[in-house]
C-alpha cells in the first residue's frame, strides 16, 4: 500500500539522513555477514546496504515509501556492528537514527508506535513515575500477582532502587586525584541497582569524588533510538544544564547505550563522556584482594564495542582478577537481540537472534556471563531461563570487578 504523503517533499524533512551520509556506502556488501538481521534472514532488503539504498531512494523519489518497506527500517537493531566493519566509513548510527525520525514523522500512527512514544515520553522522562511503576513491580512481584503487572515476570527481580548520598557526593577512598560526575539514568536505578553501587566503589576506590547531579534525566538514547529526536533534544537540553551545576573532570556511564548517545549526542559533554571500564583501565585500581575461581565469558555490548569502540579494556580488567578464566564465545560481538526495546517490539527477530547467541554462549561453559549494559543483562537472563539455565549468572562487569574486593 502506498502511504499518503503528508509532506510534499518526502523523506526529506529537516532531520533527513543527509545526502553526503548516505552517499558514503559504495555498495561493497562487507558488512552483509556482519549484520545480525541478513545473518538470520539472508535477505539483501535486511542489510545495511539494503537499507541505505531504501533511504536513498526514498530520498530521491526513486522507490515509494509503502508500508511494507518501512518494515525493514523497522527491523534495523541500531547495533551498528556495520558501521564499525565499513571500509568506507559510513556514518550508519546517525542515518538510522535520522531515517527513523523521518519514518516516525511521515508513516500513518499506528498502535505501536503511539504505545513506544507514550512509554518514552509519558515514562522514560519523569523519574518519579519510574520510581512508582518500579515500586508496583516490587511489590507485584513479592505478592506473585505478576499477572496484575505483567512485565514483572520478565523483569529481573527488583530489590530497593539505588540511591544516591544524601549530599550528593561519594567521596574517594585514599587519595584523592580526581571528581567525576555519573550518570545515574532511567531504568539502570531500579532494575540493576548493584550494577550501580558496584560502579560507585570502584570509583572511589580509583580515588574519585563521585558527584551525582540531582537534576539529572534519562540521557535520551531510547528516544533517539526509535524515532523521537525531538524528545531526546528536550532531555539533552535538561541534563546538559544538571550537569553544568558544578564543576568535574569526566562524566562516567556503566552503560553503553547511553554512553554512546552522550558521546555523540551532547556536543557540551561528549568529549568528557567515559565508559566505566575505558575509565577505570585509564585510572587504576588497587590491586585485588580476593580470588574468584570462576569460567567467564564476556558478551560485548554494540554500543560499547561498536559504537564507542571498546573492546580491550573490559577484557583487560575481568582477566586482570585473580582466578578468573575469561573464555571467548564465538561472536561476542554479535547483537543479543536486546537493543534497547527492540525485544519488546519486534519479539520474533529479537527471539531468533538470541537463540543463536545462547548457543554460542553455551559452548563456552560458563559460570558466569559478563556484560556492560542492562538491556544485554535483561535479554541474557531471560533467555538462559528459557533455556532451564538460570544457573548461570549474568553480571554486570562492575558487579564481578568488586567481588575481588
Ligand atoms: S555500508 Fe559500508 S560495508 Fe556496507 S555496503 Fe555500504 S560501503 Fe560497503
Ligand atoms: S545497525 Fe545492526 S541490524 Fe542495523 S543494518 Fe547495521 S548491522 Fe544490521
Amino acid at each position: 500500500m502506498v502511504l499518503d504523503i503528508r509532506n510534499p517533499e518526502t523523506f526529506q524533512g529537516p532531520d533527513s539522513p543527509s545526502d553526503d551520509d548516505l552517499a558514503t556506502c559504495v555498495h561493497c556488501g562487507l558488512c552483509l555477514n556482519y549484520c545480525p538481521t541478513f545473518r538470520v534472514t539472508g535477505l539483501e532488503t535486511e542489510s545495511p546496504r539494503g537499507r541505505i539504498y531504501l533511504m536513498t531512494q526514498w530520498k530521491r523519489g526513486g522507490l515509494p515509501f509503502t508500508e511494507d518497506q518501512l518494515r525493514h527500517i523497522d527491523l534495523c537493531l541500531g547495533c551498528r556492528t556495520c558501521e564499525a566493519v565499513c571500509p568506507s566509513g559510513v556514518p550508519y548510527g546517525r542515518i538510522i537514527e535520522r531515517g527513523r525520525a523521518e519514518v516516525e514523522r511521515l508513516r500513518r500512527p499506528n498502535l505501536r508506535s503511539l504505545l513506544v512514544r507514550q512509554a518514552l515520553r509519558g515514562l522514560l522522562a519523569h523519574p518519579g513515575r519510574l520510581r512508582a511503576a518500579g515500586a508496583l513491580t516490587r511489590m507485584a512481584q513479592r505478592l506473585r500477582l505478576t499477572s496484575v503487572v505483567p512485565q514483572s515476570r520478565t523483569l529481573p527481580r527488583l530489590s530497593q532502587p539505588f540511591q544516591p548520598p544524601e549530599d550528593g557526593v561519594a567521596p574517594a577512598i585514599g587519595e584523592r586525584r580526581c571528581r567525576v560526575a555519573f550518570l545515574t539514568g532511567c531504568v539502570m536505578p531500579i532494575f540493576y541497582p548493584r550494577a550501580h553501587d558496584a560502579s560507585v566503589r570502584l570509583l572511589q576506590m580509583a580515588g574519585c569524588d563521585v558527584w551525582f547531579p540531582p537534576d539529572q534525566r534519562c540521557c535520551g538514547a531510547l528516544f533517539a533510538h526509535n524515532g523521537d529526536l525531538e524528545g531526546a533534544r528536550r532531555l539533552r537540553d535538561l541534563n546538559e544544564r544538571a550537569f553544568g551545576m558544578e564543576a568535574f573532570d569526566f562524566l562516567i556511564v556503566n552503560s553503553a547505550g547511553c554512553g554512546a548517545h552522550l558521546k555523540d549526542f551532547y556536543p557540551g559533554l561528549g568529549s568528557r563522556v567515559r565508559d566505566l571500564t575505558e575509565f577505570l583501565v585509564e585510572a587504576g585500581l588497587p590491586e585485588p584482594r580476593r580470588e574468584l575461581k570462576l569460567r567467564v565469558t564476556y558478551q560485548d555490548a554494540c554500543h560499547l564495542v561498536h559504537a564507542q569502540r571498546v573492546r580491550k579494556q573490559p577484557r583487560r580488567l575481568i582477566s586482570s582478577l585473580p582466578g578468573v578464566e575469561l573464555v571467548e564465545m564465538a561472536h561476542p560481538d554479535i547483537c543479543c537481540g536486546s537493543a534497547g526495546i527492540y525485544n519488546a517490539v519486534q519479539p520474533r527477530m529479537s527471539r531468533r537472534i538470541l537463540e543463536e547467541k545462547l548457543d554460542d554462549l553455551l559452548t563456552t561453559g560458563p559460570q558466569v556471563v559478563v556484560t556492560a549494559n542492562p538491556g544485554c543483562q535483561m535479554q541474557l537472563e531471560a533467555g538462559l531461563r528459557s533455556r532451564g539455565r538460570g544457573d548461570i549468572a549474568v553480571k554486570h562487569i562492575a558487579e564481578l570487578l568488586v567481588e575481588a574486593y
